[in-house]
């Protein structure tokens, strides 16, 4: 019996652990490919104001496709990627993609702010300071149309070092998000140490938010306490119009989902925004 010890502590090695280290590596080499033949791409879901509908900014996601398919969904190589940590090129160039694209927008009079996912190992890399900031300065997109979406895992894990680094990141002018709200560990009192801008309720709530009571009430309860501590609201994986209502009439500002547009590349995004200008 072999014991090999992961990112998250000990493990066992098992005849299951041999197969999915294989479709790991398999991830982990369509990812080095990816990565060197310039193979990834971003796409961009909308953000819309809760009361009026219209687009008020994008989540850009990444993408491994080949011929518009993806090989791989998210929640599968990016994984892989921080296993790997591959994370490290693999998010920089996310960053800087999206940053590129929101600069492309900002020049041709259509400013949208977009926000890009951190992960764990990508924000306690050293350097991921100066690697933002020089992709802003380099990009020249203003830093308040950036917003990082980092969950309360990746914020916990660093202690103070973390808390003074999103301090940091907040003087450049970039806003932060908590992303995946509610399926962290972290009790609702800690949200007072994050220093973020805004707080983005997990889908699992918005799921069963007019199904279930209990859902209802705690969905309510976040979004009472997150306003009286001026953080934004977010709800993500908006799918029907009971679900919108609901959050809205509970004080949501923004919404994110199926409701309102899948992800979807640059030029169709583009597209929304000039219709919606028109
Ligand atoms: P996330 O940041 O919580 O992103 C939201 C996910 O929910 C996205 O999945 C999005 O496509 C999906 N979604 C949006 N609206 C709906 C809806 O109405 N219903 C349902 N069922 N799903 C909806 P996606 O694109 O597969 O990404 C999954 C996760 O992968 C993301 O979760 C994020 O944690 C991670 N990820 C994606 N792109 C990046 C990236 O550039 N860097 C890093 N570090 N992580 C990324
Ligand atoms: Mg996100
Ligand atoms: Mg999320
Ligand atoms: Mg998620």
């Amino acid at each position: 019996e072999v014991k090999t010890q992961g990112r998250h502590g000990y493990r066992f090695y098992a005849p299951e652990m041999s197969q999915r280290s294989a479709a790991s590596q398999r991830i982990e080499n369509v990812l080095r490919h990816a990565l060197a033949h310039n193979e990834l791409s971003l796409q961009y879901q909308p953000k819309v104001d809760a009361r009026l509908g219209h687009i008020v900014g994008a989540e850009a996601l990444l993408r491994l496709q080949v011929d518009g398919q993806d090989l791989f969904a998210p929640d599968q190589f990016i994984p892989v990627a921080e296993d790997t940590g591959l994370i490290v090129s693999i998010g920089t160039w996310a960053l800087r993609e999206a940053c590129l694209q929101g600069r492309a927008w900002q020049r041709e009079g259509r400013p949208i702010p977009l926000s890009v996912n951190v992960s764990p190992l990508q924000f306690q890399y050293a350097g991921f300071y100066e690697r933002l900031d020089g992709i802003l300065n380099e990009t020249g997109l203003d830093p308040s149309l950036l917003e990082l979406e980092l969950t309360e895992r990746t914020m916990m894990t660093g202690g103070d070092g973390s808390i003074r680094l999103l301090r940091r990141i907040r003087q450049r002018g970039v806003r932060l998000s908590l992303d995946d709200f509610g399926t962290g560990y972290s009790s609702l009192s800690y949200l007072k140490h994050f220093p973020v801008d805004a707080l983005k309720i997990d889908r699992a709530f918005v799921r069963d938010v007019t199904q279930d009571a209990e859902t209802a009430a705690i969905t309510g309860a976040i979004i009472a306490m997150a306003r009286s501590l001026n953080k934004e609201v977010i709800a993500e994986g908006v799918e029907t119009e009971a679900q919108s209502r609901f959050l809205r009439e509970a004080g949501c500002s923004q919404m994110q989902g199926f409701l309102f547009g899948a992800p979807m590349p640059a030029d169709v995004f583009q597209q929304r925004l000039a219709g919606q200008a028109a």
